[in-house]
């Protein structure tokens, strides 16, 4: 399946690609995850986005498009992906457009996760990611010492753009530049919305459902 998963900063995108993409057998790229491992690293790439990811800004969609571009060309695109992040601007969907082309290949669905916009910054206030393995967490109870990564045993930490004023930047950035591909992909009937209200694993099964529909 050729998946796109789409939704609020905080509505659980990453959380919930990790677990589909197990589930799917498919590989499951962010784009997030990729800049922040660049940045990590300290390649040029992380050098140059940095400033973009402390502020809260959109990477330059040729930037992202080429890194995309070279990610689905690997082997193990070739079957299938999940995109998570990807596309956030129309232009990013033009540049995806092209790129489906030239490989001839189709859209399956794209997954709309949704969340009102005062429970995504609840959930991201009180969000913590494992410096180890990238899973997501929960800050601890005020006055208790953070617990360790469930997954990996790893250290919790905030991550840096889940501050409050980068929080509402993102949030801008969202409604502004990545909530008009709603209507471009409600028009190519690629649209699939899903409640993104609810635990991790009643979410988890609204997508399973909802890619069953796609798929049958
Ligand atoms: P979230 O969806 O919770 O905001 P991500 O991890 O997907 O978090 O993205 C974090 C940051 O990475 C974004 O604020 C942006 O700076 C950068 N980024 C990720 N994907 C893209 C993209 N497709 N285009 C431009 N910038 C991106
Ligand atoms: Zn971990």
């Amino acid at each position: 399946m050729r998946l796109e998963l789409m939704g609020p900063p905080g509505a659980g995108k990453g959380t919930q690609a990790r677990r589909l993409s197990g589930a799917r057998g498919v590989p499951h790229i962010s784009t997030g995850d990729m800049f922040r491992e660049h940045v990590r690293k300290a390649t040029p790439l992380g050098r140059k986005a940095q400033a973009y990811l402390d502020r809260g800004e959109l990477i330059p969609d040729s930037v992202v498009a080429d890194m995309v571009a070279q990610r689905l060309a690997a082997e193990d695109c070739q079957a299938g992906y999940l995109l998570d992040g990807f596309p956030r601007t129309p232009e990013q969907v033009r540049a995806l457009d092209a790129i489906l082309a030239r490989h001839g290949w189709q859209r399956s669905a794209v997954l709309l996760l949704e969340v009102p916009e005062a429970e995504v910054v609840a959930r991201i206030a009180n969000r913590r990611v494992c410096a180890g393995c990238g899973a997501v967490g929960r800050a601890p109870r005020a006055g208790t010492a953070p617990d360790p990564c469930t997954a990996c045993g790893g250290r919790l930490e905030q991550r840096a753009d889940d501050r409050e004023e980068v929080v509402r930047e993102r949030l801008k950035v969202y409604r502004e530049e990545t909530a008009p591909l709603l209507a471009i992909y409600r028009q190519r009937q690629l649209l699939v919305e899903i409640d993104g209200v609810g635990t991790e694993a009643e979410v988890f099964g609204r997508l399973q459902s909802a890619l069953d529909r796609v798929a049958a």
